[in-house]
Order: structure tokens, then C-alpha cells, then sequence
């Protein structure tokens, strides 16, 4: 029969490459802590209306990459292509503002967009996102850019490019994009075929096109801070202020304007110089007008999303995970020992020890070459003698020592045998 395999564009996380995206994740979770921020997990699927009025009906994301779907009873779903507008939804649904005027949240979990695979792009993937909902406050900003700075300073991560921009609020926006269209309009035939697209759908985004003709041809076109109503432009000088005041380096990119209808003001991204292929590992930025227009009061957010496949290509090679091992491996030879066996692991899980055992037949000295694999400290033998004698075997990994204890000197003496087992394994990892 044929195999089956993995959908394209997805992949495994196996146990050995798990233990680094739980090791980023422990590191990521205690900074969120430090920070206040609480975890919020909402569902993976979501009436596609949400990202329609959400992320805008003329996105790449909306019109190219959504995993869209009729389900059985002819609901029109999505796959969450990002997690900000499912956030917004819970938010709005749980009145979580009546909780609290202030939400600091962060999420993690899987996303979907229909792209074509490539090193640091697949169609599932995971973002770890950070939104602060409530302040209009440049302090909020900084927070959220301070937060993603220090998750990648947290592990290691240095060659790093902050861009920064303002995109302004809408009405400003709609001007400026009014100019750039009228600019761009008269060098419509050296366009790229994309940038013609969008010229009369969402001109702004073909400030970040990747055609090297039409990135000529912008140079000359407005520039969006000379459109910036004084308050926007007092937002944007207050949130580099404080980027200051902090040590944070950015640099301003007038070019910035993010994938994504949703954002006004303050946009950014955090971009790897090691990488040679996708750059991009963090997206931001404020987000005042989203809870409105999904039916919420009007409240100001500001937020970003990393893409934790991106940050682990760059993040693996700091990281030197511990040697993992084992407290006990349970050998056994015969029916009574192998009862035994049980009984002893199941006492042992009690105590919060981590405990393996041998289930094959195989010799003594064959299951001890197990626990030798296994990095045990210590290996508990259970042959005829032990069962003739109602005695455990321990035997020290690392010194060889044996020694010989009836079961209910086992069990009372566990807390000498916890502290044996914190002493071995410090010996062990020197
Ligand atoms: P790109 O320009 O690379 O397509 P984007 O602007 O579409 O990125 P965002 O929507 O801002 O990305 O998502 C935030 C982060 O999620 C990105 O910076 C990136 O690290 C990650 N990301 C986005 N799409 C993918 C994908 N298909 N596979 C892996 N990671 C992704
Ligand atoms: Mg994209």
C-alpha cells in the first residue's frame, strides 16, 4: 500500500528538535511573566467574516493565502491565517473590558496560509503574539517592541534590524495613498503585474514590493510622514523617544507598512541579518480601530507576532540543551519481579520521580545497558533473589555502587534516596 504522507507545506516537531521549542518557550513564558502578560488561547478555526472585516478583503493574506472552507452545514470557516482578529473576537465576546481596562495577553499556536513552502515558510506554522488592548499610550508601544527585543536578547540573538514607521490613521492614510496612486499612475506601464494590481486595491502595499524596477520608481514617490496629522506624528516622536530612552536601536523605514489592513500608526518589524532566506521573524503594531470594526467599543491596541519556526533557525545554534536523564530504570526477569517492577514504578511516578522501565525479556546485562542509554542514575534490579527475599537491588550508575534495601526500608528511606539521586546527577554533569 502507498505511504501517506504529511500534508505539503507542514511538518513534525519530533521529541529531539521539542526540546528546543520548549526550552525557547520556558524562556519566553518567565519574560511574558516578569511583564504581567496572561495567556490566552482561542480556536484555530473561525467564521471567515473575521478576517474579511478583520484583516481587510484586499490583503494578500484574505485574497491569496486563507485556508477557506465550507463546512458541513455550509458555514464559511478559516483556518487562522494569524491571531490577533480571533484575540479581538474573544475579547469582544467575553466583555473581557469589563474585567479590566487593561488586557495584556500573549498566545501561542498554530497558523495557516496558503503559501508556497520554503525554508522559513510553510503553510502551517506557529506565531507566539503579544497584544496589549486598552492604552493609546506610546508607552504601550515601546513595551510591546521592548518585549520582542528582549525575548530574542533572552536567547542570544544579536544581528537584529528593528524598522520602525508610521503609517499614520486612516484618514491620512487615504490621502497619502490618493498621492502615491496619482504618482505611480504616470510610470504604470514599467510596473510590476502586482503592483498594477494593487494599484487601485491597496496602493500602499506596493511600498514593500520585492521588484527592484518598481522599488526605482519609488523612490522618488511621497512619503507617508509628511501626510501625518500632528497627533500621529506626536505619537510616533514620543514611541522613538522612549526607544531611546531605553537603548533600543531602530531604524525609521518609510517603506514599512505591514500585510495587514488593521494597523494604524506605529508599525514594525524585527528582521535577522543572519538569515539568508525569510528575514522577517517579528511583525507589529498598533491596532485602534480593529475592536470597533468587529463590533466592540472603540479601544486601542498594539501588539506583534513572532514566527517561532523562523526564530528557532536562528536561536538553535545558541541554545546547548541540558543532557536529559532519568532517575531510575526499573530491570526485571521473571513474572514476580516484573510484578514488583510495577508496584515500584508506581510508588516512584508518586514521588514526582521520573521513572523508566525495561518491558523486554532480555538479560540483566542487556537492560542494564538500557539504563546506561537511558542516562540513569540509579537502576533498580528485580530478579529471583530480590523476589525470594522481598529486597530491591539500587545500583549507583555513575559510582557502581549496589546496595541491597527491603522494600519498606525503600519506601521510608525515599527521601535519603531523592537527595542520593540530586547528588549523583550533580556528579553526573560534571
Ligand atoms: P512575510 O512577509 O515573510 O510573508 P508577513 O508579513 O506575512 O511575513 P506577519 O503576518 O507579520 O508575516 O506574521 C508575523 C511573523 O510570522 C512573520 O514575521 C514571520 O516570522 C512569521 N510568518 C508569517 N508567515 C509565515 C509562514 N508562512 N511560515 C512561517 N512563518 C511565517
Ligand atoms: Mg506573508
Amino acid at each position: 500500500m502507498s505511504k501517506i504522507q504529511a500534508i505539503r507545506g507542514t511538518k513534525d516537531i519530533l521529541p529531539d528538535e521539542l526540546q528546543y521549542w520548549q526550552f525557547i518557550n520556558e524562556k519566553i513564558v518567565s519574560l511574558l511573566k516578569c511583564a504581567n502578560y496572561q495567556e490566552i488561547k482561542t480556536p484555530i478555526f473561525e467564521n471567515s467574516d473575521l478576517y474579511d472585516r478583520g484583516i481587510g478583503e484586499n490583503t494578500d493574506i484574505v485574497n491569496k493565502e486563507m485556508y477557506r472552507f465550507k463546512d458541513k452545514s455550509n458555514r464559511d470557516i478559516t483556518l487562522r491565517p494569524e491571531g490577533t482578529a480571533g484575540v479581538v473576537r474573544a475579547f469582544i465576546e467575553n466583555r473581557m473590558s469589563t474585567q479590566n481596562n487593561f488586557q495584556k495577553l500573549w498566545y501561542n499556536g498554530p497558523m495557516f496560509r496558503y503559501e508556497r513552502p520554503q525554508s522559513g515558510r510553510q503553510r502551517q506554522f506557529h506565531q507566539l503574539g503579544i497584544e496589549f488592548i486598552g492604552s493609546s499610550d506610546a508607552r504601550a508601544d515601546t513595551e510591546i517592541i521592548q518585549l520582542a527585543m528582549n525575548i530574542f536578547k533572552g536567547l542570544s540573538i544579536q544581528d537584529l534590524q528593528l524598522d520602525i514607521n508610521s503609517i499614520g490613521k486612516g484618514e491620512d492614510r487615504s490621502l497619502y495613498q490618493a498621492k502615491l496612486q496619482e504618482y505611480l499612475l504616470r510610470y504604470y506601464d514599467d510596473l510590476d503585474i502586482d503592483s498594477k494590481n494593487r494599484l487601485s486595491s491597496n496602493p500602499i502595499r506596493i511600498l514593500d514590493t520585492k521588484n527592484i524596477k518598481t522599488q526605482q520608481l519609488l523612490e522618488g514617490a511621497p512619503t507617508i510622514s509628511n501626510f501625518l496629522s500632528p497627533e500621529s506624528k506626536k505619537h510616533f516622536d514620543d514611541v522613538c523617544n522612549y526607544l531611546n530612552l531605553l537603548n533600543i536601536p531602530y531604524t525609521i523605514n518609510e517603506k514599512l507598512v505591514r500585510g495587514l489592513d488593521y494597523y494604524n500608526d506605529t508599525a514594525f518589524e524585527i528582521k535577522t541579518l543572519q538569515s539568508q532566506g525569510q528575514d522577517t521573524v517579528c511583525g507589529g503594531g498598533r491596532y485602534d480601530s480593529l475592536i470597533h470594526q468587529l463590533g466592540g467599543n472603540r479601544t486601542p491596541a498594539v501588539g506583534c507576532a513572532i514566527g517561532l519556526e523562523r526564530l528557532l533557525i536562528i536561536a538553535k545554534e545558541k541554545i546547548s540543551l541540558p543532557n536529559p536523564s532519568i532517575d531510575f530504570y526499573v530491570a526485571s526477569q521473571g513474572i514476580k519481579a516484573q510484578k514488583m517492577g510495577m508496584l515500584i514504578i508506581q510508588f516512584l511516578r508518586s514521588q514526582l520521580l521520573t521513572v523508566d522501565i525495561d518491558m523486554s525479556s532480555n538479560n540483566f546485562s542487556k537492560q542494564i545497558k538500557q539504563a546506561h542509554k537511558k542516562r540513569a542514575i540509579a537502576c533498580i534490579i528485580l530478579g529471583d533473589e530480590e523476589v525470594q527475599q522481598e529486597i530491591i537491588t539500587i545500583k549507583w550508575m555513575s559510582t557502581q555502587e549496589q546496595e541491597k534495601i527491603t522494600m519498606t526500608q525503600f519506601k521510608s528511606r525515599i527521601y535519603y534516596l531523592k537527595k542520593k539521586i540530586i547528588f549523583n546527577k550533580n556528579i553526573n554533569s560534571y
